[in-house]
């Protein structure tokens, strides 16, 4: 029986209809709505999609936008200026920079995101809050694609405790906090990475294969192990031929979606998995910190 779909862009839709609902009722209350800064260095084509695609999520629940726009010559000093604006500005409570930053900027990135006051830090990536997820505090704001990944695991009632789950990635945005995260849920977690020997034994042991890789369908479905649950976050975009000769953009994602459809259980498509799903966290993580910064429950 062929693997059954993790659908990221139902649940998503879902999820942005009751935050609506959520924003709703403390608008008609006279409060305020919730704010959310993006700010974008550069003219990276996919930065730009990125950043007018979560404008138009946030206008649909009523989440005020706000944002900024520097050129790739920009220096440190005016980025810093700009988050430190967003830091002091009443009516925002969460501040996203758009990653990555153009080539002057890349290699201080970290201390950027530590400039974002950790309470108003929507993605979850500076230092404190990192600190936070690895203590399992409450406070902890969950960086968006790996709390999109555990919101598809629990929303498709998929057990976690005592599986064994490989995740490969290491990444500081994926494969490192889902990790804990998943190891806080109870599960086995092994953490793979490029240097991993034997990668399609680890994978062929995994009851939970998470993909976070960035190389297009390089994990083949013959390797899955049978009624594994794989969580593809892959998004890889390729130009594809069509009928007419003519080149189209397809996304694709880590996991080769039609071998893999036969041995798994579940899986989430690429499109239309873990990304709407990572979007609809974003606009969770500034509606949880807007609750937050008024004291309401
Ligand atoms: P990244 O920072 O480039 O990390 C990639 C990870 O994959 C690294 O840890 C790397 O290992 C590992 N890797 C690379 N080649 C490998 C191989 N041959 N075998 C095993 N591991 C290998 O990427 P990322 O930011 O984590 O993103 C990963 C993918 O997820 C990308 O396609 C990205 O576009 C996508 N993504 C999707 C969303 C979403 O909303 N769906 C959000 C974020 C990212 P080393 O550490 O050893 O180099």
């Amino acid at each position: 029986m062929p693997a059954s779909i993790i659908d990221g862009k139902q649940t998503a839709e879902a999820l942005k209809l009751s935050l609506k609902k959520t924003i709703e009722v403390f608008l008609d209350q006279g409060i305020r709505a919730p704010g959310l800064a993006v700010i974008l260095v550069g003219d990276d084509p996919a930065s730009h999609f990125y950043v007018s695609s979560k404008e138009k999520s946030c206008a649909s629940i009523g989440i005020k936008s706000f944002k900024s726009i520097l050129p790739a010559s920009a220096s440190e000093d005016e980025l810093i200026k700009v988050i430190e604006a967003y830091n002091s500005n009443p009516e925002v409570d969460g501040i996203l920079l758009q990653l990555p930053l153009p080539a002057g900027l890349k290699s201080n990135t970290r201390n950027f995101l530590d400039t974002i006051s950790a309470d108003k830090d929507v993605d979850g990536l500076t230092t404190k809050n990192l600190g936070r997820l690895f203590t399992n505090s409450p406070e902890t704001i969950y960086p968006c694609t790996p709390k999109a990944c555990l919101f598809l695991l629990e929303k498709y009632g998929i057990e976690i405790e005592a599986k064994k789950v490989l995740v490969i990635g290491r990444s500081e945005l994926v494969g490192k906090p889902i990790s804990l995260m998943l190891n806080q849920k109870n599960a086995s977690v092994t953490m793979a990475h490029s240097k991993t020997k034997n990668l399609e034994k680890e994978v062929s042991e995994a009851d939970i294969l998470l993909a976070a890789i960035g190389v297009k369908e390089f994990i083949k479905g013959s390797w899955i192990k049978d009624s594994a649950v794989v969580i593809d976050v892959g998004i890889n975009s390729t130009n594809v031929k069509l009928e007419d000769g003519s080149l189209k953009k397809k996304l694709f994602g880590d996991v080769e979606f039609e071998t893999a459809l036969k041995k798994a259980s579940w899986i989430s498509p690429v499109p239309g998995g873990v990304g709407p799903m990572t979007v609809a966290m974003l606009l969770d993580n500034t509606v949880d910190l807007y609750k937050r910064h008024l004291n309401i429950k």
